[in-house]
């Protein structure tokens, strides 16, 4: 994860003195760092520093504090994701590190022929993230209904010269037990390839194409509100899903239009559970 450029060098100075004596001792013990991070509230930016201090820190960091962060912001996505691990919750497919990154960072947006823009949309830290598995189903073929995915609601980006001032969405999400899910049976069955050249911006695997692959339902574009066929996402082979849209400006009518699926969606999702 990338960290913020101005504290970062005092912050890293001051790790770097208290790390003098690098020993599980004193405020490297593991218990004493969980108790200092939980003051902190895991807060992203300092754990990304602090894991660039020393071997040390990044082992406590990755092992231990990534798993904390991710437990406090999103205690029950987490508890989703770790239910089909049989050594308990101490796994997560991917690593603690990509979890964290996933729900702390936005990826931005590569140019590509579906999204020409004139240079990169870097990625960013966010704040708050709401993540649904009521938006994870819009993004799911009606055939891979019983799969488990959460995705959040798309990162707005103001681009330049945009007809009718479209944003660019940005939005990410995760597969529950994405090795025994039906879409990844689905895709190595029928031996979709995965893309040559990306890899998952949070986990740094091969990915698959769902929008080449044909697996994008119209209620996706309907969830984000996005023309159909002005978006794309990945799904990497840890079952992190990430990609873009060209969100557009509703007009009052369609708003309402749109709000009356989503009832009916939601009032489904409850129906089912
Ligand atoms: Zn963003
Ligand atoms: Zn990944």
């Amino acid at each position: 994860m990338e960290a913020p450029t101005s504290t970062t060098a005092e912050n890293r100075d001051c790790f770097k003195r208290t790390t003098a004596i690098d020993s599980n001792t004193g405020i490297m013990d593991e218990r004493v760092l969980l108790l200092v991070f939980t003051q902190l509230n895991f807060d992203p930016h300092v754990l990304s520093v602090a894991a660039r201090v020393s071997r040390r820190l990044r082992a406590v960091v990755s092992r231990v504090l990534w798993r904390h962060a991710c437990i406090s912001r999103a205690p029950r996505l987490v508890s989703a994701l770790t239910a089909g691990f049989p050594s308990g919750a101490n796994r997560v497919c991917g690593g603690w590190h990509a979890l964290a990154k996933l729900l702390f960072y936005c990826a931005g947006c590569e140019p590509s022929s579906r999204f020409p823009l004139p240079h990169r949309v870097p990625g960013h830290f966010v704040g708050v993230s709401r993540f649904s598995k009521t938006s994870g189903r819009s993004f799911l073929s009606r055939q891979f209904w019983g799969d488990l995915l959460y995705v959040s609601d798309p990162c707005e980006h103001a681009v330049e010269g945009r007809p009718n001032g479209e944003d660019l969405g940005a939005y990410r999400g995760v597969f529950c037990s994405f090795v025994r899910s039906l879409t990844r049976a689905f895709l190595v069955r029928r031996r979709v390839d995965l893309e040559m050249r990306i890899r998952c911006p949070y986990c740094g695997t091969r990915v698959w194409n769902m929008t080449a692959a044909r697996l994008v339902p119209r209620s996706a574009s309907r969830r984000l509100g996005a023309h159909h066929g002005r978006l794309e996402y990945f799904v990497c082979v840890n079952g992190h899903l990430y990609g873009n849209c060209w969100l557009e400006h509703l007009s009052s009518s369609e708003e309402v239009e749109e709000e009356e699926e989503e009832e009916e969606e939601e009032e489904y999702e409850s129906g089912s559970m």
